[in-house]
């Protein structure tokens, strides 16, 4: 199958389970279906594992271990690199299956589409710089040598909001470190995984080292995987309360885990910063993905001085975004993934209003098909409102005033979660003391955007284990081992 040619790439993706190198039906012959949130309209169905499917992927993956962990780290990295070079000669295809599946707009796929690749060209030059060590001991009676060796098969389970990014940033690191895996993505979004199949197997990718499994019962096929004995570590992202279930089952086998969860992130705006960068900065810390992001700026605390000035012009600039169809030239702003999704934001926001708060654009849910929701500002949101203490998940962005920098501080720590805060000012010193003191896996300094495939992506609190990208990315996948002998 190739997605270079096709002008339908609904039609040619595999639509099957990727197990060993082979396209195969779930044993019980079942399939659900994948639907398209900009109409609420079936597009197409895939196969839908069961358990029995689960272990055949998992068999799969360990059986490749052995060979796949022996290969050289150069042609690890070369089959990363050629798939990189795939990704991006197909850009538009693997968009268009984006925003079909998952409802962004197509500029905005795109921009997925090219950071998901860049994963594979980070970890390819990751792969060939996997380092050891060699050294005498103190006492000079020994000597230690340090290898580096891969974990062993992983599974890997993605979220729908980013359908091809959060699947290569697990991937990379994997085949870079030398693991094989089981990949479940999202039951909304798994065209996009299995076209990546596609595009690894045609890179070279050996049999049996990636295994896609598309399925609408995880928790029946995923916790026996994991109860298991086989798979050596589980990569997870999404929620934070499906992370700590997965933790748990993950506990009878003493599995290495990487939890990527949920956020709540505060964005704070100083009395000095620089008000255009801040409105910009906002803009694209809360309307990256609809506000689909883990990553979206879910709380702006704006300071007293410039609060009016700062409200008015990001409400203008939410105000003028053109909503449609994410296939429609000129869309903005796509529909969320799901009627569930919708009522959710819907019902954030009629609650932060009845405890008070102002609606300054949006906010009224339109009519027609598709689970759009409008960009939304509020202004004045009390502290009780759930808005405050839940994932929006939506392009709503509440604001919140603020006098003094200890006290705002303190409300920005104020939740379980610490993904990632923003912070805008132009004093350097209250820069670093504000951003050391935020309780966070990362900070946006003067910026509302902090992905990048070379920088290490992760949070503390209940937002997470571990990092993905960066140099510390593969580690997730490589155990240290230590030989002892003597001098
Ligand atoms: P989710 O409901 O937690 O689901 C994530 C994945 O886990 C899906 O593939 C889901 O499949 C699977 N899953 C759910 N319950 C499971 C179970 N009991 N056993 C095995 N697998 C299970 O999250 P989502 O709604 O897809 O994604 C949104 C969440 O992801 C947000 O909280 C967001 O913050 C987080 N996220 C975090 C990051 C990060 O890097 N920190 C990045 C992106 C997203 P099913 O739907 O079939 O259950």
């Amino acid at each position: 199958m190739s997605l270079a040619t096709t002008s339908d790439p609904v039609t040619e993706v595999p639509k099957k389970l990727f197990i060993s190198g082979h396209w195969t039906s779930a044993g019980d012959g079942a399939e659900m279906a994948v639907d398209n949130p900009a109409t609420g309209e079936k597009l197409c169905s895939v196969a839908d594992a069961g358990p029995e499917d689960g272990q055949r992927a998992v068999d799969a993956a360990v059986a490749a271990q052995p060979g796949w962990g022996a290969t050289a780290p150069r042609e690890r990295s070369d089959i990363l690199r050629r798939a990189y070079e795939l990704i991006l000669s197909r850009v538009d295809e693997l968009a268009m299956l984006m925003t079909l599946e998952m409802g962004k707009p197509l500029d905005a796929a795109r921009g997925e589409v090219s950071y998901a690749a860049e994963f594979f060209r980070w970890f390819s030059e990751e792969a060939v710089r996997i380092g050891g060590d060699y050294a005498l001991l103190p006492s000079g009676r020994s000597r230690q040598l340090i290898l580096r060796q891969p974990v062993g098969p992983c599974l890997l389970i993605t979220p729908w909001n980013f359908p091809l990014a959060m699947g290569t940033r697990k991937i990379g690191p994997a085949v870079a470190a030398g693991c094989t895996m089981v990949l479940k993505p999202a039951p909304q979004t798994p065209l996009c995984s299995l076209a990546l199949a596609a595009v690894l197997a045609e890179a070279g990718l050996p049999d049996g080292v990636l295994n896609v499994i598309t399925t609408s019962r995880a928790g029946g096929v995923v916790e026996p995987l994991l109860r298991g004995g086989h798979i050596r570590k589980l990569s997870f992202t999404g929620s934070t309360a499906v992370g700590r279930i997965l933790l748990a089952q993950s506990a009878d086998a003493v599995l290495r885990t990487s939890l990527e969860l949920g956020g709540n992130a505060p964005l704070l705006v100083f009395p000095d910063a620089d008000l255009d960068v801040a409105v910009e900065g906002a803009f694209a810390a809360k309307m990256r993905n609809m506000g689909e992001a883990c990553t979206a700026a879910n709380r702006l605390f704006v300071h007293d001085d410039i609060y009016d000035e700062f409200a008015g012009r990001l409400s203008d600039r939410l105000a003028a975004l053109t909503v449609g169809p994410g296939t429609e030239p000129g869309t903005e702003v796509g529909p969320l993934i799901d009627d569930v999704g919708r009522r959710k934001v819907r019902d954030l926001v009629q609650d932060a209003v009845d405890q008070g708060a102002d609606v300054l654009t949006g906010g009224t849910l339109p009519d027609g098909p598709g689970f759009f929701y409008p960009p939304t500002v509020l202004s004045g949101v009390t502290p009780g409102s759930k808005i405050l203490h839940t994932e929006v998940f939506g392009p709503v962005a509440p604001l919140i005033r603020f006098h003094d920098e200890q006290a705002v501080l303190r409300a920005a720590n104020s939740t379980e979660f610490g993904l990632v805060g923003y912070v805008f000012t132009q004093d350097l010193r209250r820069a670093l003391r504000v951003s050391e003191a935020l309780e966070v896996g990362m900070v946006g300094l003067n910026t509302g955007v902090v992905s990048d495939p070379a920088a290490p992506f992760g949070g503390v609190k209940q937002s997470g284990l571990g990092r993905e990208g960066g140099r510390v990315g593969i580690d997730e996948f490589l155990e240290t081992k230590y030989i002892a002998t003597p001098a």
